[in-house]
Parts: structure tokens; sequence; C-alpha cells
């Protein structure tokens, strides 16, 4: 089956369309792997297309929040306030669908985990000792394993038994995921960390088994302004036309 991969889409319509209609006809199914709403202005219009699509989708920390499942202490001011608005400007239905969801779930060969396989809702696997650490808590029969959260797409590739590193990510091109256990990350829809403004995601299609990762420009400033109107924090508007 082909798979769009998408993760962190937090509520950021303009970004989730551009993915969709830079992939069309391209996959048959949405893995979603957590935090849909959180910082964007679209929390509503995120979960209703979402729900449109043949999909399997897992909740993030900021999803959690939302529901009330996360102290919302644990995050910074500005995540709290969009968290908090959130909470307000999220439908009933809406509310129910992301309660439905688990941070963690099994589609052998794969594992699904918004954050990581020890800590499904909160760790962040940024560097290979994390990465190593984790690869731990795989079970054989999934030696693949999909995360979000850190808004960062990287492929940790387990080699061997003692050896764990960093593929090459180029965008546009397959990797063949055929030596040894994986840990990819297909980066962030609504929100890149990585320096990059664009929309990232990935195609997977697990019986060729090989991995697409994407990045697509949307229209950042229609986001922005959106934010503006409803008087998001201004570091949380600014850092999306720079990708941090
Ligand atoms: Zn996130």
């Amino acid at each position: 089956m082909r798979l769009l991969v998408i993760s962190d889409i937090h509520a950021n319509l303009p970004a989730f369309e551009a993915v969709l209609n830079d992939s069309k006809g391209e996959w048959d199914r949405i893995w979603f792997l957590g935090d849909l709403v959180g910082y964007g202005p679209n929390p509503n219009e995120c979960v209703t297309l979402l729900r449109q699509y043949d999909h399997i989708a897992l909740s993030g920390n900021h999803d959690w929040a939302v529901l009330g499942k996360l102290d919302i202490n644990a995050f910074n001011p500005d995540a709290r306030t969009a968290i908090e608005w959130t909470q307000t400007a999220l439908e009933e239905d809406n509310r129910t669908f992301l309660d439905s969801l688990p941070p963690i779930r099994t589609q052998t060969p794969f594992l699904l985990a918004h954050a990581s396989p020890r800590q499904p809702v909160w760790e962040y696997i940024l560097d290979v000792q994390t990465a190593i650490l984790n690869f731990a808590h795989l079970e054989i029969e999934t030696p693949f394993c999909l995360v979000g959260h850190t808004h960062n797409p990287v492929i940790f590739q387990e080699v061997d038994s003692n050896r764990v590193v960093f593929r090459e990510l180029t965008a546009y091109r397959r990797t063949l995921l055929d030596k040894g256990r994986y840990i990819i990350n297909p980066g962030s829809v609504g929100q890149p960390r990585d320096s990059d403004p664009r929309a990232a995601y990935a195609l997977l299609d697990n019986e060729a088994m090989s991995w697409e990762y994407r990045r697509v420009e949307y229209p950042v400033e229609e986001t922005q302004e959106q934010m503006r109107q409803l008087k998001m924090p201004y570091r949380l508007v600014a850092r999306l036309q720079y990708g941090w």
C-alpha cells in the first residue's frame, strides 16, 4: 500500500492542503503521527479534513494538553496560550475524535509513535544516542518505527547491533529500507523546525519498502494573518516564515 506519512500539522490548514495537493494521486491511505492541533489557527478545519480520508492517526502531546490529559504547565508560555485558545475553539465532535486517538500503535512491521517507542507522548529523538536507547524498545516484529514530535525530518538506521547512523535525506528521492532497523521522522507539516519553512511530508510504500521525503511551499502568510487576527503570541507567528 502507498501511504502518506505526515505529522505535527498543528492546526495549519494552508500547510496541510499544500501537502495534500502536492501528493495527490500518489497514496491510498494517510498515516498521521500526532499533534493535529496546537499552535495554529485551524484546529477544526484540520480535524475535518483529515477525517475525509482513509487514515490511521495518533494523538500527540499538544492534542493531549488540549484534551486535559497533560498538564499545560509542562509547556512554554506561548505554546500554553495556543493550547488554551484551542480548548475554547475546538468543537465537541472534533474533541471526541481527538480523544479516541492513541499515541502509539502497531502496523506490523511498523510501530507508529508520536514521540518515541519508550515514551510515546513526550521524548524527543534528536540524536543518535537517544535513537540507540529507543531501538532497544522495538519488538522483533516491528523493526521499523515512525515518529514525529521533533518537527525535524530524519532517518536513523541501525545498521547492525552496535552501529546507528543518520541517513542523508534528499527531497524527492527514494530511500530503500532494506538493511537493519529504522526510526524515521517525516518532519512537520504545520511548523517545521529545521530552518526550512516549507511543509514536510513523506511517501511510504510498505510493499516495496521505500521512503520518499518531500518538502512543499505553502502560503505561510495566510496562516500568519489568521494567527494575528486571533492575537496569537508574536513568536509563534514569526517562527513559521523561518522554520524554527
Ligand atoms: Zn508537535
